[in-house]
Parts: C-alpha cells; structure tokens; sequence
C-alpha cells in the first residue's frame, strides 16, 4: 500500500518539513511507498517571501552564520541527523554578514532540493505550483481519490482516507505544532490513530523499543 501527505506552504518551515520527512521516511515507512505533495504557488525552498524575483538589495537582518536549515548534534531531536552548511557557509561570505533574499533563495532552494536528491527509495515529492483552497470544507463537485469520488463517503470512509492516505501539515508553528514534540511524534500519532503500521514496527522506527 502507498501512502500520501500533502504539505501546504513551501517556505523555510514547508522545506524544514519535507526535509524531516524525508529524512526519517526510511525509518518511518511501512508502506513500500510514499508520496509527498507539496503545494504553493511559489517555487519551494524559498516560498513567498523568499522569492527568487526580488532586487539584490533587500537583505536580510539575520546574519549569514545565523541561518541554516540542515540538522547537527545541537538539535535534539528523533531520526537522522543531516549536518549541511549555514547560508554563510554555502555562499562563501562574510559570517557576521547579511544576504540579500534572492541569495537566500538560492540557499533554500538548495535546502529543498537536497532533501528530495537524498530521500529513500519509494518517496516520491512532487511539487504543485498552486494555492490550496477549502482545506476545512470540500466544495469541488467530484474529489477522486483512487478512482472514488471521496465526496460520496461517509464518515468511517472519510476517517480512513484522513491520514491513512492522505495528511495535511499545518505550519502555523505556533498554534499547530507542539514545540516539546518532535515531527517524528506527530507522523507516527496518525500512524497510531489509523493502525497504519504495526505498533512493533513504529517502535522501532522512532528510536528502538525502549522509546515506545
Ligand atoms: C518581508 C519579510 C522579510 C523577512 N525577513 C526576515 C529575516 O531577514 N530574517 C528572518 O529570520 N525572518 C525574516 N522574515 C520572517 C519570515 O516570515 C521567516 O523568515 C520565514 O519566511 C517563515 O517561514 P515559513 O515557511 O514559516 O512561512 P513563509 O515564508 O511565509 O512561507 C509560507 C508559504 O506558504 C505558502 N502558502 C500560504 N498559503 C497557502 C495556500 N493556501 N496554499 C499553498 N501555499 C500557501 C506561501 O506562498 C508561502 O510560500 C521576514 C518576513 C517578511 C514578510
């Protein structure tokens, strides 16, 4: 069985979390595939306001040194750590100085590109340049998922298709996400809420049995 999650937003968090996905999706997965949609209008790794087409000279005001998006031994977090370079380190510039954002984009870009290159065999992310409408109520006269219209399900169909193949990340991290929780917790709740994969192997997959 394959599984799917869309992600919403491609900005700095959007790519933070296609990053975590992908990085921990070896260890996570019990499906033999998963299928990462990630949905903006604007190219991912940069998103909105990170956009490519803006003048070199709007910067940022944080310095060079002070932004990355890759992991090391000081986050704590669940999964591989995925060490990569600072935006200072990657453009070769001074530490304690400023980027202009399209520089920032280009880092970014990377960021999200890398994430993708490195994914595990039978991760697949596939970006859609679009805005994500009616997230809280379907209005679409047909929404197919697997050849069935979803619209005619009811609620046990609906519940199964939530999360079991389809997930929607929110990225307000400061109402949707808990920060004394990792990303990891937050996949495998709904691992647990559908019975998506077997306990032993959740487990397993979050840091060896120990943590379960
Ligand atoms: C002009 C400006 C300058 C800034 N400068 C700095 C700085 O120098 N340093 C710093 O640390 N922070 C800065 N910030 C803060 C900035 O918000 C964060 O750095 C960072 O961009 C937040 O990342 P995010 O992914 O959470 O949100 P965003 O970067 O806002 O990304 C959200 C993404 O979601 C997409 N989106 C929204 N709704 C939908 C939808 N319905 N469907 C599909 N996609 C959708 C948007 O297109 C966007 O790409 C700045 C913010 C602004 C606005």
């Amino acid at each position: 069985m394959s599984a799917a999650i869309a992600v919403v937003g491609a900005g700095p968090t959007g790519t933070c979390l296609v990053e975590r996905i992908c990085a921990n999706a070896a260890d996570l997965l019990g499906w033999p595939s998963l299928d990462v949609h990630v949905i903006d209008p604007h190219p991912p790794g940069g998103g909105r306001v990170w956009r490519h087409d803006q003048p070199d000279l709007l910067w940022m005001n944080s310095t060079a040194a002070d932004v990355t998006l890759f992991t090391d031994e000081s986050v704590r977090c669940e999964g591989p750590i995925r060490p990569g370079p600072t935006l200072a380190e990657w453009l070769g510039c001074d530490p304690g100085g400023f980027a202009s954002r399209p520089a920032q984009n280009g880092y970014l870009s990377h960021v999200f590109r890398q994430a993708v290159a490195t994914a595990p065999r039978g991760v697949r992310v596939h970006v859609h340049a679009a805005r994500a409408v009616d997230l809280a109520e379907v209005t679409a006269s047909r929404f197919a998922v697997n050849g069935r219209d979803a619209l005619r399900f009811g609620t046990r169909d609906r519940r199964r298709l939530r999360g079991r193949f389809v997930g929607l990340v929110f990225q307000d991290a400061l109402t949707s996400f808990d920060p004394l929780r990792t990303v990891g917790d937050e996949i495998a709740e709904v691992l647990a809420t559908h019975d998506v994969v077997p306990r032993a192997a959740r487990r397993e997959g979050r840091g060896g049995g120990a943590r379960g």
